[in-house]
């Protein structure tokens, strides 16, 4: 792209630092300047339309344009724009979203703490079972298990946990609380000759080692996503979170379900611990929470982490974590409406019914010569490339083939996101068949384009 002296793109690149970006890459090529969108469609500066297969971060659940969130966060701005939840004070829309999470995520998840990004509440998440810890008279059981290419986040806490070099390179991360165990990817980990069953017991057998080797009373909790997203969309084999459930319930270690792109129905159920009958002891959403019209997460955990902080904060006087904007009217005001969007139009449903169809499309492509494996559940896939697809040999450097065809898509009219030569898709809940349609048939073009 050529860019204009003092065109939106030669302003952004003199005045805005992008996350996730190649800087200097950045300055050369510019970025793509999206200006407005409709249902599942965005269109940029130019006027070109694109389908936004990504739903955005994986995050714009109800599609672009959406009335009736506008409307919400509008009444929520003209009566009362912001008020903060720290010290007793409150707002109905924090306490009817709040008490809205609790009635609809799984069984046994009774209190809610916001935050207003995912890595804060995955941050929130390991200061609650420190604390929680400490209460207990425990101030050694402060570890966490995390795995390989898991992603939780950012910040420096929740940047730990994550699992991909990209976010701890050049950090000085990840800080030693962590432990990463292999991600329960058969494709890729899985040993020749060995079957699901058998990886499955592997993986199982080495979160117990780890736990031997630390002592389980120095771990506080396992973390992970149900199904991986920004490590490229790993669905876990059957069997292996009942597996990791027992081992932490027998050790004592609080499971953390990260629902952050898994929840409110990505993959065709409300949340993904009900389909991989995971009770977790902390849940985390975001980005579907509102559709990601308003930044909002929340942490819902158990009421036995509940009465063990609120002991502990009563005997140190408060419990001094919180953000300026936790609970957010604007933003739980929109979260309930989007809540209520999900409901009315059986957008989980259409994730079930709909994603079978992109399921069933993906692996359509698994017979190409350039593709690896095919994988996904409900309205989440990938498909992953790679050099030799006998040996499942990468491409070297990983990363460059994918970002070529990422970028031919978006040629084609398709925005998907390459996690090096995984290519994702994730498209907004209220995508239709026909619709999928038509991104798997951009998708066909940016594929012949790359051989
Ligand atoms: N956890 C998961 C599973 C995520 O996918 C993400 C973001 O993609 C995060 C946490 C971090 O959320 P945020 O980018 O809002 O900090």
């Amino acid at each position: 792209m050529t860019v204009l002296p003092n065109s939106l793109q030669a302003r952004d690149i003199a005045y805005q630092m992008h996350p996730y970006t190649n800087a200097r890459r950045h300055e050369r090529i510019g970025p793509m300047v999206i200006e407005r969108g409709e249902g599942i469609h965005v269109y940029d500066d130019q006027g070109r339309e694109y389908i936004e297969g990504m739903a955005g971060l994986w995050s714009v659940g109800v599609g672009f344009g959406e009335k009736r969130l506008v409307e919400a966060a509008t009444r929520q701005m003209s009566k009362l724009p912001y008020y903060h939840t720290f010290t007793h004070k409150s707002h109905e829309p924090s306490i009817a979203l709040a008490e809205k999470l609790v009635k609809i995520t799984p069984a046994g998840l009774d209190h809610v703490f916001f935050t207003n990004s995912g890595s804060e509440a995955n941050d929130t998440v390991v200061k609650i079972a420190w604390y929680y810890n400490n209460a207990l008279g425990r101030p050694n059981k402060k570890k966490f298990i995390a795995r390989v290419g898991g992603y939780h986040g950012i910040t420096v806490a929740s940047g730990s946990l994550t699992g991909i070099q990209v976010n701890q390179k050049g950090f000085d991360l990840p800080l030693p609380f962590v432990r990463h165990i292999t991600t329960p990817h058969f494709y890729r980990f899985g040993l020749p000759g060995e079957s699901e069953q058998a990886f499955t017991d592997r993986l199982a057998k080495e979160l117990e080692d780890v736990i031997a080797e630390e002592g389980a009373d120095t771990i506080a909790a396992f973390i992970g996503e149900p199904v991986t997203g920004a490590g490229g969309v790993v669905v876990p084999p059957v069997g292996y979170w009942e597996r990791v459930q027992e081992i932490c319930r027998k050790n004592d270690i609080l499971v953390v379900a990260d629902e952050v792109i898994n929840g409110f129905g990505r993959i065709g159920t409300m949340f993904a611990s009900e389909h991989f009958n995971i009770r977790p002891d902390m849940l985390v959403l975001s980005k579907q929470i509102t559709s990601s019209y308003q930044p909002l997460a929340a942490v819902v955990f158990s009421d036995a982490i509940y009465q063990a902080v609120a002991d502990h904060s009563e005997t140190l006087g408060t419990f001094g974590h919180g953000y300026t904007a936790s609970g957010h009217p604007v933003a739980t005001a929109v979260g309930l409406e989007n809540l209520a969007i999900i409901e009315e139009r059986g957008l989980v449903q259409n994730a079930a019914t709909v994603g079978a169809h992109l399921q069933k499309a993906l692996r359509g492509f698994a017979n190409h010569p350039l593709v690896g494996e095919v994988r996904g559940v409900g309205l989440i896939g990938a498909v992953e490339i790679v050099k030799d697809k006998a040996t499942k040999e990468k491409f070297d450097p990983p990363g460059k083939v994918g970002t070529y065809l990422f970028e031919r898509a978006q040629e084609h009219g398709l925005i998907i996101r390459n996690m090096q030569d995984s290519i994702a898709f994730c498209p907004p809940m209220i995508i239709t068949e026909k619709q999928v349609d038509e991104v798997i048939a951009r998708f066909a073009r940016a594929l012949e384009d790359t051989q």
